[in-house]
């Protein structure tokens, strides 16, 4: 019989490569696996058979059992800023990395496991995930990717068949995750707070090897790296902005150095536009809100550059080294707003960025409490007036947009329907679709991970899936019980 274990090569990149970073340990027992969801166009990108994987040896694999010989998963530590406060050392306290693959692709992928039970980073933690927000994570992801965003992706989600305390006795799960890295800002702060160069200069080269080889023979390549992370997290942050969503909870711990999107656990989507737009019971003062998460990541790229300074300098010249840091970041916000202009104008479909015209509608669509999503098909369709109450202000917005319009609108509009999605994941559809998994029912799930992976689609059938809460809906708060 062939079995997953057999058809992945595994690797041990960044264990073999950043020493004393990651300690070797395994999976707890899993009682009774059961498949949940699989992601089948996932499997075949990374080359494994997926019935392969519905097998129960497969299934085992998914939740760390069973691994092939010579795969040693290891927890991965690193530190990080936590709502703002510094923690020296939290790790992987409930997942494990198996290892890294290279998918048909070509491109380098780790596997990693959550809720795998506890590890020596656990601290107070049971070490264990549930059902409802490891499928949280799994449809959050695959709703980015079908966005075209960066993001981690969840391969499966596995049942482990025992029951984890939480709020309420929920049942247990597995998450298997496939990432470009798992490399975080607070990765390097870790590495930086050994106080040891060496491990430090191992770690950004691995980065380097991992996320940007053509840095390596620059004359400054820490320096150079730093520019690729902030570059990359500028891009991810601007489409984040772009499709309305709220991470939640940006430590740098959960801030990547690939500039993926990573953690899914307090996230949504913005309904109606208001820049305070919070969902995490835990941010009280509304530190990650919808509107904060552009100065948020610089103020985490900020931890990075610190962590990066000791690489700059030879001769303990820290001043120079922090002062081409510095030059960096203080750019982050004109390339942001770059990013956020250039694709903020493919939204609109009009030619060229127009900072300004975007900002304004973003003031007036907060103005008037218009649903972010459902906008921009009405502006396609030609009906976006018709949701506005002060409509003498759309109509000047609109005359500014009219006029960078190219000729052909027909084209216009098809243009900007192939990339203003239909289908978001919405609070309102998500909850109700985790609360039936956990009671063992997957269909409204599985219904709403098919619309959200093709969000682009009006389809006829899925049209209750599409729009905003009613305006008396009670607002949707995420606990933090991941
Ligand atoms: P998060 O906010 O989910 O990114 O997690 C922050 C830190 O808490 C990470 O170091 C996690 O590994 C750890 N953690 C979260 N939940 C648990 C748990 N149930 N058991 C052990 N560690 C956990
Ligand atoms: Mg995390």
């Amino acid at each position: 019989m062939t079995t997953a274990r057999t058809l992945l090569e595994f690797d041990a990149t960044y264990a073999r490569e950043v020493p004393g970073m990651s300690l070797p340990w395994s999976a707890a027992d899993a009682p009774a696996p059961a498949l949940l969801a699989l992601n089948e166009e996932l499997a075949a990108e990374l080359g494994v058979d997926q019935a392969a994987l519905r097998e129960p040896d497969g299934v085992r694999f998914l939740v760390g059992q069973g691994l092939p010989e010579g795969v040693t998963p290891v927890a991965q530590v690193y530190a990080g800023h936590q709502f703002g406060m510094y923690q020296p050392r939290l790790g992987d306290g409930r997942a494990l990395l198996l290892g890294d693959v290279v998918d048909l692709h070509g491109r380098r992928r780790d596997l990693h496991l959550k809720g795998s039970g506890r590890t020596p980073f656990a601290r107070g933690g049971d070490g264990l995930a549930v059902v409802g927000p490891m499928l949280l994570e799994y449809l959050m992801g695959e709703a980015m990717h079908a966005l075209g965003i960066p993001t981690t992706r969840a391969l499966a989600v596995v049942a482990t068949g025992t029951t984890v305390q939480r709020e309420r006795l929920l049942p247990g799960a597995v998450l298997c995750r496939v990432a470009g890295s798992h490399l975080r800002v607070g990765t390097f702060q870790y590495a930086a707070a050994t106080g040891d160069r060496d491990v430090l200069r191992a770690l950004a080269d691995h980065a380097i090897a991992r996320h940007h080889p053509e840095v390596a023979d620059a004359d400054q390549p820490y320096l150079e790296l730093f520019r690729r992370v902030c570059a990359a997290q500028a891009d991810l942050v601007a489409r984040w902005m772009l499709v309305g969503f709220v991470h939640g909870v940006m430590n740098t711990d959960n801030t990547t150095i690939s500039g993926e999107t990573i953690d899914y656990g307090p996230c949504a989507f913005m309904d109606r536009v208001d820049p305070a737009t919070v969902f995490s019971s835990i941010d009280a003062r509304g530190r990650y809100a919808y509107g904060n998460q552009p100065s948020i990541v610089q103020w985490n790229l900020a931890r990075l550059g610190e962590a990066l300074v000791p690489l700059l300098t030879d001769d303990d010249d820290l001043d120079t080294a922090g002062a081409a840091l510095n030059e960096v970041l203080a750019a982050f916000p004109d390339v942001y707003a770059q990013r956020w202009a250039e694709g903020m104008a493919a939204k609109l479909g009009i030619a060229e960025p127009d900072l300004e015209l975007g900002t304004d509608l973003m003031t007036m669509l907060h103005a008037q409490r218009i649903d972010f999503t459902s906008f921009f098909r009405a502006l396609a369709a030609g009906t976006a007036r018709d949701l506005f109450l002060d409509r003498d202000a759309f109509d000047i917005w609109a005359a500014r947009r009219d006029a960078l319009l190219p000729a052909d609108r027909d084209a216009v509009a098809a243009g900007m329907n192939r990339l203003n999605p239909v289908v978001i994941p919405r609070n309102h559809h998500v909850e109700p679709a985790l609360r039936a998994a956990e009671r063992g029912d997957l269909a409204p799930f599985r219904r709403l991970l098919g619309a959200v992976s093709s969000p682009f689609e009006e389809r006829a059938d899925l049209a209750d899936l599409v729009g905003p809460p009613p305006e008396d809906a009670i607002p949707h708060v995420t606990y933090c019980g991941t």
